[in-house]
């Protein structure tokens, strides 16, 4: 068992930012396991271009090895080692978006990383996080910084240093508290095909609408919207992912009839003996009998929900739901992530009344 050190670095000034995180960037940088909070979620942070750092990874979440894992930089100029030439739109999208949660999948530079990052494919994932505590520390450790979310794989991902010791405490070196993160939902994945478009392979904080303003021809790939298909472009998409310990049901439809039918199904339920759980926007919360009714915020500020979302997940397993269901929203806007996220943690299993 390894022991997790926590640095608490919230409302650390600039200079005091820096001698906080010196220790942490010093363990990143000798092959350490260290989480750190980015405008997404927490990301469990190693040195991509060693191979037993990255195996770490792995091992510690319980990853398949098949599924790659994103790379993290803090300037523009470390691009250069670790990719080949990219089309042009690449660089307008980096001007564009970065830092911030957009993850562009460019052609890996051979022997540029371990290969257990990309996991055997001729491309990486790559982003700028747009949060001052990562940057800070990814400037420190002065490496690229392979970092998928600190959470045990299909766990719903950490949106608290707290999660993060829920998940992996004494399986990791350490983790940076910094509070809690922005978006709350993962980053944007994206593919390019030339110079004009964009498919997304994971929805994110960055919407299809602001992409389609950089690239009019920019859509969201189908896999990542239903049932995954045999060989999807993005490996993650096919495994189960952000799942509450109790069964999810997602449930579509005009609200007064999706209201009628949760409560339906959970009364039902506790006739059974069944522990519930309800996931429903404040506008009809009120409407809702369950052992345990959370709330998304209002319909209307679909970014409040997606802040929410994973600790709310994570809230149904504390309260040992063994059935839930979640109202599903528009899918405009964080509303696209929101639904695939939610779609996942359902294991597709989505009622339309
Ligand atoms: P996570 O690190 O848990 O946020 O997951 C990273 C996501 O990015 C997974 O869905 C991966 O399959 C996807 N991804 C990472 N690298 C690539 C790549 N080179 N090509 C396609 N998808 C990728
Ligand atoms: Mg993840």
């Amino acid at each position: 068992m390894t022991i997790t050190n926590v640095w608490r670095v919230k409302q650390a000034g600039g200079e005091q930012l820096g001698s906080k995180l010196s220790e942490a960037a010093r363990q990143l940088r000798e092959g350490g396991l260290i989480a750190f909070p980015t405008e997404t979620v927490y990301g469990l942070g190693a040195d991509a271009r060693s191979t037993a750092a990255v195996g770490r990874i792995f091992a510690a979440k319980g990853r398949p090895s098949d599924n790659p894992l994103i790379v993290h930089i803090a300037h523009r100029k470390q691009l250069d080692e670790l990719v080949l030439p990219y089309p042009q739109l690449a660089a307008a999208l980096m001007d564009r978006f970065w830092p911030g949660p957009l993850t562009i999948v460019l052609p890996v530079r051979a022997g540029a990383l371990s290969p257990l990052v990309t996991a055997g494919l001729s491309t990486v994932g790559i982003r700028m996080p747009d949060h001052r505590t990562a940057l800070a520390l990814l400037v420190q450790a002065g490496c690229p910084v392979a970092a998928p979310s600190a959470n045990r794989s299909g766990r719903p991902s950490p949106t608290l240093a707290e999660h993060v010791l829920e998940d992996l405490d004494g399986r990791i070196d350490g983790v940076v508290d910094d509070g809690p993160t922005g978006v709350g939902l993962e980053s944007t994945v994206i593919e390019l095909d030339g110079d004009y478009g964009i498919r997304i392979l994971r929805p994110g904080g960055i919407t299809l609408e602001a992409l389609q303003q950089a690239a009019p021809g920019a859509a969201i790939d189908s896999a990542s919207l239903e049932e995954p298909e045999a060989a999807p472009r993005s490996p993650g998409m096919k495994y189960t992912h952000y799942a509450p310990q109790g069964e999810l049901e997602l449930v579509q439809g005009d609200p007064e009839a999706v209201a009628a039918y949760i409560q339906g199904q959970v009364e039902a339920a506790r006739m059974r003996g069944e522990v519930t759980g309800v996931l429903a926007f404040e506008e009809r919360l009120a409407r809702y009998e369950a052992d345990c009714v959370l709330s998304l915020g209002s319909e209307a500020d679909l970014g409040a929900a997606a802040h929410l979302l994973y600790a709310a997940l994570r809230e149904f397993d504390g309260a040992g739901a063994q059935r839930i269901w979640a109202e599903a929203s528009s899918g405009q806007g964080i509303g696209a992530a929101l639904m695939n996220r939610l779609a996942k943690a359902a294991g597709n299993r989505i009622i339309r009344v």
